[in-house]
């Protein structure tokens, strides 16, 4: 059967229910029920929503008894109050055209007695189970276990009534009905229990039971299955072959399901490691065409995601498929697959209440573990725990990273590390984020980022060293590990943009990055992206238009811009926009930058700077396709002989030189405002200015090139950013005056227009007797704009309760700023400028206490200078001509700016020019 008509192809039970096709929900403990395990009303949505498109819905386990509940929030069906809100569950399924099943348990021996009110919970005999401190339960009397047979009759009688399409019987997990049959719990010597026959009893008499109440309830067509947990690990256990024969059995008596319970439907066993073969492969060949059991639908669960998953399953040998994580990230998952989509696990932390997860259910390890499981395929590690050191600055310690053979199991504090409370709180978190994204490569912790940085690259040396014990072990040469399509040098934006992109044109990509951390400079933008006619533009009624942009761009580039580069820009900027959002990186806000007369600078919905915003969402994608990224890895020359890439030399974190194969590279080492000399060289006058760049932003990317001929373009054109705070070199953001900010010299007067272009404010500063300038906004303009609250904590803000206040604070004349911000109100108010012809970002007047101020002046921020690229992102030579299979992206470009680059429009380079490369150079690899 072709897997996309699985989508659609009905199944049958024998009795005369239809699942209108072959997809159902796992039932999936959510831990939501009230105290006394009745139905809260937050789960009557979830389970609605997520029943649309499926076939059923198997709803989380009920236990049937008050000494049932094995978890906290459990839900029951132990009495007949339950009846009503089971019933609007099972309403809510029934009205997507979802058939509703519902789980039935008892914990038995697994139930906690904090759970019961302090009782000693009950198993087949008192036998604790095999766990550090577990309870050791007390054995059922004779009757208790006739009496607990009824309760499970009466328990299917409720499913009835409530509406229920079938019960599925909780046989599986290590509940109640598993340690009747298990050796390791049922250790009785009366009728139930003894040999595999008599320990069978139990779990044959809850199904003959069911039966009863559904012909009784005259419910024939009611839905009959049975969840089973094929092995144990447990001496004695439960082995496969025991599983078959119980299966069997029930089979006999009449089921209309079984249903496998393993963490992935493609699982072996987990007794017997040697045997890879799927325990479904067992299954199907272990039971006879003839036998009653070869009749009985099979129901496979366990990393059912994407199409190729749902395919993969029903090959190997599964009639229907139970899907759990996916549901709770995509309540619509059957609509999204069905459409095509490719998804990966994953939601942001602002998603609970969009998809309906009952609020327990978000704190619970499955919405943490669903992360990880993705994430996990590709790469190979040696099994194993590798320690490391952690070094950074006072900071010295040891770590244990636990790796299995294809992801990081734990990372640990070895004992002896001495610790204050401050980093323990770090690397928890940490911690958590590596396990959780499966990957070193995570966000720092704010605040502590010299120290995340050190966890992260003693994580990722651990990684590289298994891998190299790997290939040692499995005889492959560890040169091969290291031949690419594509390699990309420099992780900033456009490195990032280019490596996701030729990976999914399917290139075999790796970053190469010089500094310990991914991000490169890009980390650092604070204002947005630019683009026009975008979707985001259109919902907010903003007319705008390409030509209009080309135009602006052009103007405040001074007429230097190549023409075909920024044409190239302008049209594809649209497109990347789309694209950042189908990583689910959205930039919906949208502001305004200088040298631009309409909003066009998109952001996060948060008004966030989109730097830190961008990296983290394009690391996730990375992470999800395990891209890899060699950091402290710098690139030295790049392999070129006879006109033919053959690699890239490196040096590594040790100092060690090595040659990577590859086809194709892909050049984005970003600009080279942090080269001191090479600034001075341009531009003697720059001398001593301090820039706003990270230390990797060198130009050696430029330098490279030049080795093999490429030509270079407008390299004096250095970009002076007029609002630096100078102590910390930190970039205030344009946001702040689109926000409606105005500047301010010493004298507490404005002095010229701030929405100006950047070269033409940072010279108005300049020409100022002090050099320098004030940043004065309101209260308002903070509240829209987070940079300003990342400014306020790193100390650099000066903030007074009114305006005399800070006129105070930052040595200003109190009346002079008073009426310099009258005057200025009284503009906002007309909308004009008389004073400056300011007419953009007249947003409201500044009269909102408190008021702040931040010193600045201009600092170098950006070189629009750089290699020559062709429209298609190739480096060209002196003669125009392309260097075969060297692309180059980002601020280690030249032409797109002219000679002065707008606010938002680095982003939009890097974005733009780093899709093309990757799609370029994957292609040519590919054309071979
Ligand atoms: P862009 O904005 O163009 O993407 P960024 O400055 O954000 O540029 O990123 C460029 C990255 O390239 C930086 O992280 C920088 O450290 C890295 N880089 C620069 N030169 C080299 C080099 N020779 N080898 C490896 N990485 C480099």
């Amino acid at each position: 059967m072709d897997s996309k008509h699985l989508f659609t192809t009905a199944l049958s039970f024998s009795k005369g229910k239809t699942l209108k096709n072959r997809l159902l929900m796992a039932p999936m403990t959510t831990c939501s029920g009230f105290h006394d395990g009745s139905v809260p009303q937050d789960l009557v949505e979830y389970y609605g929503k997520r029943a649309q498109g499926l076939g059923a819905v198997i709803v989380e386990c009920c236990f049937i008894e008050p000494l049932g509940p094995a978890f906290p929030g459990a839900l029951g069906i132990d009495n007949d109050k339950k009846i009503p809100g089971l019933a609007r569950i099972a309403t809510a399924i029934k009205q997507q055209g979802a058939l509703a099943i519902l789980q039935i348990y008892h914990g038995g021996r697994m139930v906690e007695p904090e759970l019961i009110g302090g009782k000693t919970p009950v198993a087949p005999s008192a036998v604790a189970a095999a766990r550090e401190g577990a309870t050791v339960p007390r054995a059922l009397e004779a009757q208790e276990i006739d009496a607990l047979i009824t309760k499970f009759g009466d328990a299917v009688n409720r499913a009835i009534k409530a509406g229920f399409d079938g019960v599925e019987i909780h046989g599986a997990n290590t509940y109640l009905i598993q340690q009747f049959f298990s050796p390791h719990s049922n250790r009785r010597d009366d009728q139930w229990g003894g040999d595999r026959e008599k320990r069978s009893r139990f779990p044959l008499a809850v199904l003959d039971i069911a039966h009863q109440m559904a012909n009784r309830a005259e419910a024939e067509d009611f839905i009959i299955g049975y969840r089973f947990s094929p092995e144990e690990m447990e001496k004695p256990g439960i082995t496969f072959e025991d599983s078959l024969y119980l299966l069997e059995k029930l089979a006999e008596r009449g089921l209309d399901y079984v249903h496998f319970s393993l963490g992935h439907w493609s699982r072996s066993s987990i007794i017997d490691l040697k045997d890879p073969t799927p325990l479904i492969t067992r299954y199907r060949q272990a039971i006879a065409a003839h036998s009653p059991l070869a009749q009985v639908p099979v129901i496979g669960v366990g990393g059912i995601v994407n199409q190729l998953d749902v395919e993969q399953a029903f090959t190997a040998g599964y009639d229907l498929l139970a899907v759990g994580k996916a549901c709770i990230v995509y309540p619509d998952w059957w609509q999204r697959l069905n459409a095509g989509e490719t998804l990966s696990l994953e939601m942001s932390s602002t998603e609970r209440e969009a998809l309906c997860i009952p609020e327990p259910l978000w704190h619970f390890s499955l919405v943490d573990a669903m992360i990880r499981d993705v994430q996990s395929v590709g790469k190979k590690f040696k099994a194993g725990v590798y320690h490391e050191k952690v070094e950074a600055e006072a900071l010295k310690l040891n770590i244990d990273v636990q790796l299995d053979t294809d992801r990081i199991t734990d990372i640990r504090l070895q004992p002896d590390s001495c610790l204050d409370v401050d980093f323990t709180e770090t690397f928890e978190q940490l911690r958590t984020r590596m396990l959780v994204a499966n990957s070193p490569y995570v966000d720092a912790i704010a605040g502590a980022t010299t120290q995340s940085e050190a966890l992260k690259k003693a994580v990722s040396r651990a990684l590289s060293t298994s891998t190299k014990h790997w290939a040692e072990d499995s005889g492959v040469d560890p040169a091969s590990l290291e031949n690419y399509d594509v390699i990309v040098i420099g992780s900033g934006g456009a490195g990032l943009a280019a490596a996701i992109n030729a990976h999914d044109l399917g290139a075999r990509v790796v970053i190469v990055e010089r500094m310990p951390t991914i991000g490169g400079n890009t980390i650092k933008a604070s204002v947005g992206m630019n683009a026009a006619e975008t979707r985001y533009q259109q919902a907010k009624g903003i007319i705008d238009s390409k030509a209009r942009f080309y135009e602006e761009t052009l103007k405040g580039g001074k007429f230097k811009n190549n023409p075909d580069l920024l044409q190239q820009f302008v049209e594809r900027a649209p497109d990347a926009i789309d694209w950042l959002a189908k990583q689910q990186i959205v930039l919906s806000d949208i502001t305004i930058t200088g040298g631009m007369s309409i909003d066009r600078t998109h952001r996060p919905a948060d008004r966030s700077a989109v730097g830190g915003f961008l990296i983290s969402g394009l690391v996730k994608n990375l992470n999800q396709r395990n891209i890899e990224v060699l950091l402290d890895t710098k690139a030295e020359e790049i392999a070129y002989q006879n006109g033919k890439v053959t690699g890239l030399t490196v040096v590594d974190e040790y100092g060690e030189s090595r040659l990577l194969q590859a086809k194709a590279i892909i050049v984005a080492t970003g600009g080279f405002s942090a080269n001191t000399k090479m600034v001075e060289h341009y531009r003697p006058e720059l001398t001593g200015f301090v820039t706003t760049n990270h230390k990797g932003a060198t130009g050696s990317g430029i330098t490279l090139l030049q080795h093999l001929g490429a030509a270079t373009v407008d390299m004096a054109e250095i970009q002076i950013h007029p609002t630096v705070e100078q102590k910390s070199a930190y970039l205030i953001s344009e946001s702040i005056r689109g926000g409606g900010a105005i500047l301010v010299s010493q004298a507490g007067e404005r002095f010229c227009n701030e929405m100006e272009t950047r070269d033409k404010v940072s010279a108005q500063i300049i020409a100022l007797p002090e050099k320098s300038a004030w940043i004065v906004f309101d209260e308002q303009v903070r509240a829209q704009n987070k940079a300003a609250d990342e400014y306020l904590a790193k100390g650099l803000v000066v903030q007074g309760k009114d305006v005399a206040d800070l006129a105070q604070q930052t040595g200003m004349d109190a009346a002079t700023l008073s009426n310099t911000l009258a005057t200025f109100n009284q503009g906002v108010a007309q909308q004009q400028d008389p004073q400056f012809g300011r007419t953009t970002a007249l947003r409201h007047p500044l009269e909102n206490a408190p008021f702040y101020a931040i010193k600045i002046a201009p600092g170098v921020h950006h070189t629009m200078g750089g290699v020559t690229i062709s429209t298609q992102a190739q480096v060209l030579d002196a003669k125009h001509q392309p260097l075969a299979g060297i692309w180059a992206a980002g601020e280690v470009v030249g032409g797109i700016h002219g000679a002065n680059r707008i606010g938002g429009n680095a982003v939009a380079d890097i974005i733009i020019f780093g899709l093309l490369a990757g799609e370029q150079a994957a292609n040519w690899v590919k054309r071979g």
